[in-house]
């Protein structure tokens, strides 16, 4: 049940243009909700 804790959190947060549908992931080439463009928005560091 123990997660092995990466280095660094090395993901990003990807918004779609059309829906505005935010996932936090490594890539996301379109939005699974309506299928529009997706952009790379910058990760908030703490
Ligand atoms: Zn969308």
């Amino acid at each position: 049940m123990v997660h092995p804790a990466p280095r660094a959190p090395e993901r990003s947060y990807y918004e779609c243009c059309e829906c505005g549908y935010r996932e936090m992931t490594d890539s996301l080439e379109s939005c699974p909700e309506c299928d529009g463009r997706t952009r790379n928005i910058a990760v908030a560091r703490a």
